[in-house]
């Protein structure tokens, strides 16, 4: 089921069946000049319909949203058989309850997706790529404060530490600078004028907050060899030992800094290797912690220190999950967020849907209120 079905160029909509990957519906609505948004780090082997399902962020989440800012349009398949079919090319619709956004991020427990319509964009004209390194990591975060504070929203705004950057430059040895605490990833779309504007003041304003170093690409090639670090630090974190686990705190954007700053001393605390990466502009890091799920002994470590990150983030406003949804890995945290009232509302609706409990079982609700369960969690 990876067929788009049309490209509806009058209303600005596509639709396609949910096994399409990512990657290839960007190329076919960009051949014909249009725009789809969300790019999940994974869109080269994601499909549309995982994306819906675990309503997907991406590196384009700051201006443009998320994977649930384009769904307009669904059909789906219940647990009895039924097929229900959900908004449509509609740029409005309050014909009762929202099922679309239901479904979006439901993760498979409630029906199966099996047609999609999202909305589309023109192409942006123009595209700029800048990277910025700092000595200390509330410089670093007092830029992204203060280039947002600016008016102005680039499209990517990502972010890598000192542990992530070490790692990185000794896999693919780009001469990244490893005695910097944070490097920031920056990318502007839009008119040409407008691009050029928004670049030079995001570089002012990365000198005035003591960059050590900020570089613009002239070209397509150098703006992918800029964003080239951030697009490897998955893969680089995770060929160093036998299991990975990465997480998906969020904050508001303004507590950025200080979270990072506790994962840094419950690092030290557990004495484990944890390095963090992520999508800055959105508050969204990814502390991911580099283990052995052999040793027992250690993985008891990163369980506490994951809950004390999690205590933290849930203190600073923030949730247990932005993007990557919460899986069996995060069920047991679920209540630390919505609490025993938003669980019994969440339980009411997967009755509704599933009464017998057929969908994803064991997904988004923990029997006990558990640590996570780590072996579920690795990579
Ligand atoms: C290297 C890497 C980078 C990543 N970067 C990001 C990122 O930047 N942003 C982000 O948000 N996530 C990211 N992810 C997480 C993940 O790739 C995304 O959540 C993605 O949306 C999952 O899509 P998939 O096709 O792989 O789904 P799968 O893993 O196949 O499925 C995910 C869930 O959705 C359910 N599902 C799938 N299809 C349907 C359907 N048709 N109907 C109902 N349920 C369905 C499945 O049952 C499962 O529970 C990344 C992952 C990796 C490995």
């Amino acid at each position: 089921m990876n067929k788009l079905i049309e490209i509806d160029q009058d209303n600005l909509t596509a639709s396609f069946q949910p096994g399409l990957v990512t990657a290839e519906f960007h190329n076919i609505v960009e051949k014909v000049g249009l725009f789809y948004p969300p790019d999940p780090g994974s869109m080269r082997t994601s499909t549309l319909g995982g994306n819906i399902a675990e309503g997907a962020g991406g590196l384009r989440g700051l201006k443009y949203g998320v994977t649930k800012d384009y769904i307009i349009g669904l059909v789906a398949v219940l647990a009895n058989g039924d097929v229900i079919r959900t908004g449509g090319k509609l740029a409005k619709d309050v014909a009762g309850y929202d099922l679309t956004q239901l479904l979006v991020g439901s993760e498979g427990t409630l029906a199966i997706i099996t047609e999609a319509t999202v909305k589309l964009l023109p192409l942006p004209e123009a595209k700029k790529t800048m990277q910025a390194t700092f000595k200390s990591l509330p410089d670093a975060a007092k830029a992204v404060s203060r280039i947002i504070a600016n008016r102005i929203i680039p499209v990517t705004l990502e972010f890598m530490d000192n542990a992530t950057i070490k790692v990185v430059e000794d896999y693919v040895k780009i001469g990244l600078p490893t005695d910097v605490e944070a490097i920031l990833f920056l990318q502007q779309d839009g008119s040409p004028s407008q691009v050029e504007r928004d670049i030079e003041i995001m570089a002012t304003i990365c000198k005035e907050e003591n960059a050590s170093e900020v570089k613009i690409a002239k070209d397509d090639q150098e703006a992918e060899q800029l964003m080239f670090a951030r697009r490897t630090a998955l893969s680089a974190l995770a060929r160093l030992k036998p299991t990975t686990i990465l997480e998906d705190a969020t904050v508001p954007r303004s507590k950025i800094a200080e979270l990072s700053e506790h994962i840094i001393q419950v690092a030290k605390k557990y004495d484990l290797q944890i390095c963090t990466f992520g999508h800055a502009g959105d508050g969204n890091l990814h502390p991911t912690c580099l283990t052995d799920i052999r040793n027992h002994e250690e993985i008891e470590k990163v369980e506490k220190a994951f809950d004390e990150i999690y205590e933290k983030t849930i203190e600073l406003g923030g949730t247990i999950t932005g993007e990557h949804g919460v899986g069996i890995a995060k069920a047991g945290y679920l209540e630390w967020k919505i609490g025993k009232e938003g669980i019994n509302v969440m339980r009411g609706i997967k009755k509704a849907f599933d009464p017998n409990g057929i969908l994803n079982p064991g997904k988004l609700f923990a029997e006990t209120r558990s640590r996570m369960v780590v072996s579920n969690h690795a990579k």
